[in-house]
């Protein structure tokens, strides 16, 4: 069966932001010339990770005149933001969207080069009973931005007609509040906020928690209110989008506008201490007099600085894991850029779509690439197994002649995809010195998100300068 029956508009691309050269923009050409990698007698800083923390670090510090270097782990930059080239297709390393109203990302990419390609503002959901019981699908789109395509869906039994409105209104009310009072706002958890807000369990049940499960991987919905408001905001302001070339793009241009020589790959430290610089597990040491700057995920910043506070790990709390699948197929069941949602409450698919249809450079002409995700870490289960229940039940979605020609090319596991956004929470940030001359960023210390990961960046690179600047350095 091909689910035709969603004809969904496909919405116009983004218009094209053009690339905003703040102060913080860097000449690749120009920096070099600042920075010297050869000169082994100038004083540096050292940022540890390259991800996107590190990278917009990185980026703020060559704006600066700092010399550094950055030290990667692994053999390529961009940390959890990468896309994979398998045999002609893009696989991203788990679903992963770029929202085009983050600011920090406004100020720092270029998004015409980028060139993004956006989803459907909405959601087709699954709910299961098609047949003889009513249609399968239900398209959810915004109320306010696409009024006439929402009509069609104010009677899907996707919660209430009030409910409905209310997924419009909270859109509305979040994108109309200054992020500070997001950020300060009194917190809660996201279930208990969707509650006091009035969401029936239905469209609770059917709609909210399986989107945002996949955005935080937390289908209990403990991530704060805070976060879930300021996700809300930035899906009211702009579009969800995949950049052509895959999300790594987004990296690859912070990447690209680095300082030669300023960065070493396959270079994981051991210690940090900022009176002599960075260890590495080879027992050579990096020298950063000016200061270092620590981007890596949480679990490996508590390793590295244990005077980091860390926040007691919950009872029972699980981690944000998630697993991606992918499979070539020679045709989409559903023909439209939109995220099909599962809101049966049953099976293990969370979510899936056909990212060829919003991104044709996904895969190789005349081919589709389907991606699906699932939310947890699926520990003791085979990639085959796990891939061979997901076809089984898209079957059930879309009729088993339809997933008969899907292929499996690769499935991703990410133990850690999030650290915990449970209450308490600073998403607005916290203060990135941590010790006399030692800096922390990444998503942990603001919000997990692109966005957040490039704030606590620019702010550990700018405490750096100042600290530096202060003390005659
Ligand atoms: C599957 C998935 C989906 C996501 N979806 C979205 C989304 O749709 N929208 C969104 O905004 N955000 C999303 N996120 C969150 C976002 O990707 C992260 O918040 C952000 O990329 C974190 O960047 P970071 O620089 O803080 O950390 P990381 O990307 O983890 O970078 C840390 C870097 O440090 C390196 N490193 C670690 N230890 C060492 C060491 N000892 N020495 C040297 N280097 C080291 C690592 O190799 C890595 O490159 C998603 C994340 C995942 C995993």
């Amino acid at each position: 069966m091909r689910v035709h029956g969603a004809h969904l508009l496909v919405p116009t691309p983004p218009t094209p932001r053009r690339h905003v050269v703040l102060r913080f923009a860097v000449s690749a050409a120009a920096a070099s010339a600042n920075v010297t990698p050869a000169d082994a007698t100038r004083k540096q800083a050292v940022i540890v990770g390259g991800g996107l923390a590190g990278l917009a670090a990185a980026t703020h510090l060559a704006s600066l005149s700092v010399p550094f270097t950055l030290l990667e782990a692994s053999d390529r930059l961009g940390g959890r933001v990468a896309t994979d080239e398998v045999d002609g297709y893009l696989l991203d390393r788990g679903f992963q969207i770029f929202l085009t109203a983050y600011p920090e990302c406004q100020r720092l990419l270029d998004y015409p080069a980028l060139r993004l390609r956006p989803f459907f503002p909405g959601a087709l959901v699954y709910l299961g009973g098609g047949d003889g019981g009513g249609p399968a699908f239900h398209m959810l789109a915004d109320p306010f931005r696409f009024p006439i395509r929402s009509l069609s869906s104010v009677f899907s039994p996707v919660g209430s007609l009030p409910d409905k409105l209310l997924v419009g209104l909270t859109r509305l009310r979040a994108a109309a509040t200054p992020d500070d009072a997001i950020l300060s706002s009194p917190e809660t958890t996201t279930a208990t906020h969707l509650e006091k807000l009035g969401f029936s369990p239905s469209i609770v049940e059917r709609f909210l928690r399986p989107f945002l499960a996949g955005i935080f991987f937390d289908p209990a919905l403990d991530t704060s209110s805070r976060l879930f408001e300021l996700v809300f905001k930035r899906l009211a302001l702009g579009d969800n989008a995949l950049p052509d070339a895959g999300i790594g793009a987004i990296a690859a241009q912070l990447a690209d506008r680095l300082p030669a020589g300023s960065v070493r790959l396959n270079a994981r430290a051991a210690a940090v201490d900022p009176s002599s610089g960075v260890t590495l597990d080879t027992g050579e040491t990096v020298p950063g007099e000016l200061g270092v700057i620590v981007a890596v995920e949480q679990p490996e910043a508590e390793k590295l600085l244990p005077q980091l506070p860390t926040r007691p790990k919950k009872a029972g709390a699980a981690e944000r894991s998630t697993v991606c699948i992918y499979f070539s197929a020679d045709r989409a069941a559903v023909q439209d850029p939109v995220l099909l949602l599962n809101g049966s409450g049953k099976g293990i698919v969370n979510n899936m779509f056909f990212a060829t249809n919003v991104a044709p450079s996904y895969a190789p002409a005349g081919k589709v690439l389907v991606s699906v995700s699932l939310v947890g870490s699926f520990v003791g289960r085979e990639d085959a197994e796990l891939a061979g229940e997901v076809v089984r039940e898209l079957g059930g979605w879309f009729g088993p002649e339809e997933v008969a020609s899907w292929a499996h090319l690769r499935t991703y596991r990410i133990g850690f995809a999030q650290p915990d956004q449970t209450p308490p929470t600073m998403p607005a940030g916290r203060d990135p010195r941590v010790g006399d001359g030692v800096y922390v960023c990444g998503d942990h210390w603001c919000s997990a998100t692109f966005d957040g990961a490039m704030v606590s960046g620019r702010r550990a690179a700018e405490a750096l300068a100042q600290d530096k600047i202060l003390s005659g350095a």
